[in-house]
Formats: structure tokens, C-alpha cells, sequence
């Protein structure tokens, strides 16, 4: 029996894990969980399991909650997300889910290593922006990280029982996102509504538009030098329109491993969440007869600049990173309330890294002090 903390019940990775934890009552427990938009979500999330802990997103919905479920510990604002992550110390069965979006997942990540916690992660902001800390953290305090973006998890799944040291390359998939069929001029006029059509997936507004810029692309190949510790120019992405092969692991026999499976993001969390034991999954098994063709384009830097941008303050380092994804989630949050165009997004991400003084191992005090001003000053830009 595993005992859930699952930060970000209420969005689309934390829906589907509830599923798999309903599905499978002997083998998961849910103990304590975060929301922060939705009260009614969670008020359905905690009048359906027995919980220890919850914490939403300010005082007013605290007390809500509370009167509701007076036996039940309420915390709210970033500090609460801690208070989940961390809640019970001394629970050996513990595992933290960490299905945020944005860089808020930093700290509640942080706090759990430091009780010893394993972690399973799908809030890839997180390793973007503090995936040094987060790297010597896991090493000191012996805590496992398991990954449960499909790439990430498809590349773990592909490494099973292989010596690391005898990866070659890394080859990421991609779908090209909602405008891969867009050329750069056509992207001018895009509108919100269609940059939140997804070809292939259906996920939280935030890592689609960022599909659609491919930052998301980006940030993962970041997030794959960290959690499997490779030279990031042995990590390349690929397009790959039909998202049926996940990512790829190429050894240096030049034997490649896939993982395949349709699209469908509960086979990865189901994956991460019983790892090491594979368990039948809720989703549909892939018809190798449906399918047609596999294909496969390299990536167009000229095309798709925000993965080079992200690639390129990796290499920078420091608080490179931390203005990356900064920048990105403020502009995205724009675009998302329709303040600025599609275009803009890279254009505002560009013009912060190329102003940025680099600060070389960022504490997290500094990572949280440049994200805010970061913020703040493109807020003030641009949120009249
Ligand atoms: P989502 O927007 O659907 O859900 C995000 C969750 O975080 C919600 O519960 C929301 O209430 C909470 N949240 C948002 N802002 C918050 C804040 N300031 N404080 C506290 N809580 C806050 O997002 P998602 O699509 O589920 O993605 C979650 C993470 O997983 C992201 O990092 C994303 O990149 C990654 N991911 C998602 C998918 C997918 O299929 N959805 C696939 C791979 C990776
Ligand atoms: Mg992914």
C-alpha cells in the first residue's frame, strides 16, 4: 500500500491519478491533496476520500472547506502545498505526486526530499528552474524521482536494465503541437481558441500552449539532462506527428529502444505509480494493424525558436533557466487572457534572456527573487 500526497488534484494529471487510485483502493491510499481554482473540485475530491490534509488556494476557501469537514487539517497559499508535501514525516509508505503546473512546485518538491519522500513527477517547471538543487538534493538525502511526462517515462522504461553508461543519444519525441502545420508567418494571426486545440492530447491549457511554441520541448530536453544525467547535445528532439512512440534511447551498439503505446497520460502515471510492478492499464492497447505510417522530421530551430532557447540557457546555466521559464509562464499567462498574440510569447521570453545578468548557482532565494521581478515587470508591460 502506497499512502498519495498529490499536489494539483484538481488539474488534468491530477484527475487522471485520482482515477488509477480509485481504480485500485488496496494498493494506494489518498492522504492529503492541493487545488487551487476549483473549490468545488475539491470539496468532490474530499467528501469522496478519506483525508488528512488539503490545502487550497487562500484563507477565504480554507475557512469554506473547514466548515464543511471541521476534523480535516486546511492549509491554503504556497506554504500549504508544503504542509502537504511534507505532512507525516515519519510515513514510510508516503509518495509525493507532483502534478503542478508552473514553477510553484519548486519548494513543495524540495521539502519532500528533505523528509525523505520519493517523488513522482509530472511539474517538469520544477527541474527547469531549480534542477541543480533538486539533482544534489536527491543524491544527499537518497530519494528516488520518477518521471511521468510521457517522454520522460517512456525513456525510463526504455532504460530498464540497461547500464546508463551505455546511452548514446536521447531521441525526444514530439507532435509539432496545435500550428505544426503553420508556417512562421501564419502564426501572426492565430487565435487562443486555436492554439488550444492539441492534435494529439487533451492536458492543461498552460503545457498546450507551450506544446504550440514548443518551449514545451525545451523544457523537456532540460528536464531529461537532469533526471537521467546526459550531455544535453546528446539529447535530440524529433517530430513525431502521430505521438505513438513516446521517445526513444539510442545505446551505443546504435540499438534504439522505444517505448509505444497510443497517447494517453495514465499509462505513464499508472507506470511511475506502480513501478517497479507493471500493471494492466486503463487504456486501450495499439492496434498495430490501424496504423499507417510512423514518421519522423528533425526539429527547425528557425521554426520552432523556443526549444533553442531553452537549449541555449541550459548551457548558460545558473539563473538562465530561471528567466526562461519565468518569462515563459508570465507570457503564456498573457496570451492565455488574451492580452497579447501568440507571437509574442517568444519575442517576450527572447528579449528577458538577452537582458538577464546571469547569476552563476542560483540559491533558491535568488531563483525566487529574479522569477517574481521577472514576472512583475512583464505583468506591468503588458496586463493593462
Ligand atoms: P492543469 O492546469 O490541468 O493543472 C494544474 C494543477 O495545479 C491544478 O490542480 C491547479 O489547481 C494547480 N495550480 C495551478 N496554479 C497553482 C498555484 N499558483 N498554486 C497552487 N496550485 C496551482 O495542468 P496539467 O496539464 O495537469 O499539468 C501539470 C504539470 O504536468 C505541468 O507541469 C505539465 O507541464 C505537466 N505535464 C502535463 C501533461 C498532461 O497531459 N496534462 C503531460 C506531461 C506533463
Ligand atoms: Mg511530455
Amino acid at each position: 500500500m502506497k499512502n498519495i500526497y498529490l499536489l494539483g488534484a484538481t488539474g488534468s494529471i491530477g484527475t487522471q491519478t485520482i482515477e488509477i487510485i480509485e481504480k485500485h483502493p488496496t494498493e494506494f491510499k489518498l492522504i492529503g491533496i492541493s487545488g487551487f481554482n476549483n473549490l468545488n473540485k475539491i470539496i468532490e475530491i474530499t467528501n469522496q476520500f478519506d483525508l488528512q490534509i488539503v490545502s487550497v488556494k487562500d484563507e477565504a476557501d480554507a475557512l469554506k472547506l473547514k466548515a464543511l469537514h471541521p476534523e480535516l487539517n486546511v492549509v491554503y497559499g504556497e506554504d500549504g502545498l508544503c504542509k502537504v508535501s511534507c505532512f507525516n514525516p515519519e510515513d514510510k509508505q508516503g509518495v509525493l505526486i507532483n502534478s503542478l503546473v508552473g514553477m510553484v512546485g519548486l519548494k513543495p518538491t524540495i521539502e519532500s526530499i528533505k523528509i525523505k519522500r520519493d517523488i513522482l513527477l509530472a511539474n517538469k517547471e520544477t527541474l527547469v528552474v531549480g534542477g541543480h538543487l533538486i539533482k544534489d538534493l536527491l543524491d544527499e538525502y537518497k530519494v528516488n524521482l520518477y518521471p511521468i511526462d510521457s517522454e520522460h517515462n517512456a525513456l525510463w522504461q526504455a532504460m530498464q536494465g540497461e547500464n546508463i553508461k551505455s546511452i548514446k543519444r536521447l531521441l525526444i519525441t514530439a507532435s509539432g503541437g496545435s500550428f505544426r502545420d503553420l508556417s512562421r508567418d501564419e502564426l501572426k494571426n492565430v487565435t487562443l481558441k486555436e492554439a488550444l486545440n492539441h492534435p494529439n492530447w487533451s492536458m492543461g491549457s498552460k503545457i498546450t500552449i507551450d506544446s504550440a511554441t514548443m518551449m514545451n520541448k525545451g523544457f523537456e530536453i532540460i528536464e531529461a539532462a537532469y533526471l537521467f544525467d546526459i550531455d544535453i547535445d546528446c539529447i535530440e528532439p524529433v517530430i513525431h506527428r502521430e505521438s505513438i512512440i513516446h521517445s526513444m534511447v539510442e545505446y551505443i551498439d546504435n540499438s534504439v529502444i522505444a517505448q509505444l503505446a497510443i497517447p494517453d497520460m495514465r499509462l505513464p502515471i499508472s507506470y511511475a505509480m506502480f513501478y517497479p510492478k507493471r500493471v494492466e492499464a486503463p487504456t486501450p492497447p495499439l492496434d498495430f494493424k490501424s496504423l499507417s505510417k510512423l514518421s519522423f522530421e528533425p526539429v527547425n530551430y528557425e521554426r520552432y525558436p523556443m526549444v533553442k532557447m531553452a537549449i541555449d540557457a541550459f548551457k548558460t546555466g545558473g539563473s538562465q533557466r530561471t528567466v526562461l521559464n519565468a518569462a515563459n509562464e508570465a507570457a503564456v499567462a498573457l496570451f492565455l487572457n488574451e492580452k497579447i498574440r501568440f507571437i509574442d510569447i517568444e519575442a517576450i521570453v527572447s528579449d528577458e534572456l538577452a537582458n538577464h545578468k546571469l547569476i552563476h548557482h542560483p540559491s533558491l532565494e535568488e531563483i525566487y527573487k529574479i522569477d517574481t521581478k521577472i514576472k512583475q515587470n512583464i505583468f506591468a508591460r503588458y496586463d493593462k
